[in-house]
This record gives C-alpha cells, structure tokens and sequence, in this order.
C-alpha cells in the first residue's frame, strides 16, 4: 500500500512539480535550505484568551503552508509543518502537564465542508497532537451550520455569524442538565488559524456547557 502510495506520489509529482514557496527551487513546497532557515514555530501564549499558537499568519511561509493545505489540499504542507513543530512539542507538553489537560478537542468542520475537502485540518492537527502528546482525542462537538470560507467573509459579519453558536454536543450531557454531563475539567481545544477567535471561542462556549472549566486553545496560526 505504502509503495504504491510513492508511486502515485511520484506520477504526481512529474505531472505537477512543486516548486520552494520561498525561493521558487523546483522540488518541494519548501527546499531543505529554506526549511532549515525557517525560524519560527516557538510556542506562543495569548493569556487573556487562554491561546497558544506556533506561528503568525503573517509569517508568508507559515500562510502558504496552511493555504496549500486548506485550500490546494496538498498533504505534504502539513507535513512540513509537523516537523517544524516537533522542537515545540516539549514545551506543549510540559504546559499540557502543569495544567492538567486531559483530552484534545478538535473544532470540527461542518460535514458538507468536510466532504467537499475530503479531511478535516482540525481533526488532522487534534490526532498528530494527540500521538504526539500521548493525550485522548475527544470528538465532543459538532458543527450544525457552514458559516462561509473564512477569507470570504468580512471580521464583523464572522463575529455576528457566531453570535448563535454553529456546534452542538455529539451526544446530549447524560447528567445534571447542560452542565452536568462531560467529566473532562481541562482540554486543549484545537483549530488550524486564530482569524478573530469567533469560531474556536463559540466552539468554546459551548464545551463549557458541557462543564468543562477550562477550555485551552491552540491554533497553528494566529491573525
Ligand atoms: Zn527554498
């Protein structure tokens, strides 16, 4: 299966070369040089919101990675990314420890965005954390309604499209009402970019609803 894998990935690759997001070198979406003098993805705190994030999205490299993931759905942009994060991953851990985090939550897309990309970026980052840090993926929440292509919309229509929160519970709390149900006190609540915060902060709410005191979030990027 792998070999065939490499197969189909070499056609692909002779097909339509990838060309180094940063000096145009044919070969990768970022050459080895370009990779190596990369220097970012430090882990990064916003206290006031409880938010951690490994890059800017004004970092251009960082926003062509996420972008040919999100929107080109090219795999080995995540990929990239995944190795740059790994010096990080013993500081995330260590915050994972002294705040007790018990589960990684991924903000979910809805299931028509979901089908129409064929992967889920969140759940994608939610999984790689979740081996990473030896810590449970929890599915709690899912979307109900799209709320249009982020670059789409406009920063106050997104806000006033999450005023009616788009998730609700996987499965209804089994006890103690709204709040009664979930026994998770802290998780790592996981999209891939901090545009306003609208979306993972109404993804948030309703996990607090759930109970849950403390929702940390991370995001690869942030706006
Ligand atoms: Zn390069």
């Amino acid at each position: 299966m792998r070999l065939v894998k490499r197969i189909l990935q070499t056609i692909k690759d002779a097909v339509f070369p990838r060309f180094c997001i940063q000096c145009n070198k044919e070969g990768s979406l970022l050459c080895d040089e370009c990779f190596v003098f990369w220097q970012s993805g430090k882990l990064q705190i916003v206290d006031d919101d409880r938010h951690l994030y490994s890059w800017q999205y004004a970092d251009s490299i960082a926003r062509e990675l996420i972008c040919s993931w999100k929107y080109h759905y090219d795999q080995s942009a995540w990929k990239i990314m995944q190795a740059k994060l790994q010096p990080s991953l013993s500081a995330l851990q260590h915050f994972v420890h002294i705040h007790s985090i018990e589960a990684i939550v991924p903000v979910p897309l809805h299931s028509i965005r979901m089908c129409e990309r064929g992967f889920d970026q969140a759940v994608m980052i939610a999984e790689f954390l979740g081996r990473e840090l030896d810590l449970p993926v929890a599915n709690l929440i899912k979307r109900n309604r799209s709320t249009g292509h982020q670059t789409e919309r406009e920063t106050q229509d997104r806000i006033e499209s999450m005023k009616k929160s788009p998730f609700t519970f996987i499965s209804p709390p089994s006890q103690g009402g709204a709040g009664g149900g979930c026994p998770l006190t802290s998780i790592l609540l996981i999209d891939d970019v901090w545009t306003t915060g609208a979306t993972i902060n109404a993804a948030a709410d309703t996990i607090n609803e759930l109970g849950t005191n403390l929702v940390w979030k991370y995001t690869l990027a942030k706006g």
